[in-house]
């Protein structure tokens, strides 16, 4: 097992700032996990599962704990037939969408341009253009902090707009503040199941099939590529989108929106700038702190509600003493 000390967590995060981890492992089987949950328990200091580290704020600080990032036997994907498939919490979530669209299969194709791995994909409830992985995930396994793995159903899971189970309670959490302030990472996502039904119409081909489940998602792509700021370090949304209307006529309204209408766009603190591109997210401008990106994000927070009373929540998860 690899145990780093004093790990600087820019590497490990797509925003590219953040201090050191105190120790930071790779776990490539569920022994190695183990190990790195009871190295933290024996210096005890508080753990957490990293994925791909794109919907993550380290603290310019650090994490004074263990990040694990888990490898080897999580990285691989277990193709059943028929649509069922069981994919390690380590895959890029690309990869198992584009596998599965080579397939024919559809429902998680259009998320193939999320970069984050499964195991995050899973914890966020991560969703685009209309798809949400939680959909058809029929089981994930947990590791939780007792060396214990759990199975949840689908319905454990628990998935709504950027929500699953496995956001708890953080309070009583030592890794602290995370997540809209009041959840955090307690267990550790190993795997998820699904069950994808095939896109095939009759009178099409299976590579038609296929021809049409790429294009669709070519449309996605060329619509990231056009709206998203992907040359420049980001953590994707910085806000969840508004719930709106009433439970008949629900209705999402972008914070985008509102961070425009505020005239935010290009606001910068430090090295931390609403994005031009997309008013919802916040890129790293060149030699931004963590401190610039979360000040940048409660001015836009303020501004915003001041302006037109509305509530916006973060969507991206914070890590470490801020
Ligand atoms: C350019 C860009 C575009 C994006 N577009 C989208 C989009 O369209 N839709 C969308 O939903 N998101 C989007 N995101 C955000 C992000 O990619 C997703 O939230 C993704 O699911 C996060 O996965 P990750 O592996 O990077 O997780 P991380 O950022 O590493 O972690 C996020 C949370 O998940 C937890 N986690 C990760 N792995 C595990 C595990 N194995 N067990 C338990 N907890 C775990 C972490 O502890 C943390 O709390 C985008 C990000 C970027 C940079």
């Amino acid at each position: 097992m690899q145990i780093l000390e004093n790990e600087p967590m820019s590497k490990h995060t797509s925003f590219r700032v953040g201090g050191p981890a105190r120790f930071f492992v790779k776990a490539e089987t569920i022994d190695e996990l183990k190990q790195a949950i009871t190295l933290a328990a024996e210096k005890s200091l508080p753990y957490f599962t990293l994925g791909n580290g794109t919907n993550l704020l380290v603290a310019d600080k650090g994490f004074e704990g263990v990040v694990i990032t888990l490898a080897g036997e999580f990285s691989k994907i277990s193709d059943m037939g028929t649509g069922s498939f069981k994919v390690g919490a380590a895959v890029p979530l690309g990869r198992f969408a584009r596998m599965a669209l080579k397939q024919g299969y559809a429902g998680i194709h259009k998320l193939a341009g999320i970069p984050g791995t499964l195991g995050g994909a899973i914890y966020m409830n991560a969703g685009a253009y209309g798809q949400e992985i939680g959909t058809h995930c029929t089981q994930v396994a947990a590791l939780d902090a007792n060396g214990n793995i759990r199975e949840y159903s689908n319905n454990d899971c628990a998935f709504g707009y950027r929500r699953s189970a496995f956001q708890k309670a953080g309070a009583a959490h030592p890794a602290g503040r995370a997540f809209n302030e009041d959840i955090a990472q307690v267990e550790t996502i190993l795997s998820a199941t699904f069950l994808l039904e095939s896109a095939n119409t009759a009178g099409e081909s299976q590579e038609q099939t296929v021809a049409r489940l790429e294009a669709e998602l070519a449309e996605c792509m060329a619509k990231r590529k056009a709206t998203q700021p992907l040359n420049m370090p980001n953590a994707g949304s910085t806000f969840k989108r508004l719930e709106r209307g009433s439970a008949d006529m629900p209705q999402q309204i972008a914070p985008g929106y509102y961070i425009e209408q505020a005239g935010l766009k290009g606001y910068r603190i430090g090295g931390a700038e609403v994005s031009t591109l997309h008013a919802n997210f916040i890129v790293n401008a060149g030699g931004a702190t963590a401190k610039d990106i979360l000040n940048l994000s409660d001015y836009v927070k303020a501004t915003v509600t001041e302006k037109f009373g509305v509530e916006l929540q973060r969507e991206i998860v914070m890590l470490g003493e801020f």
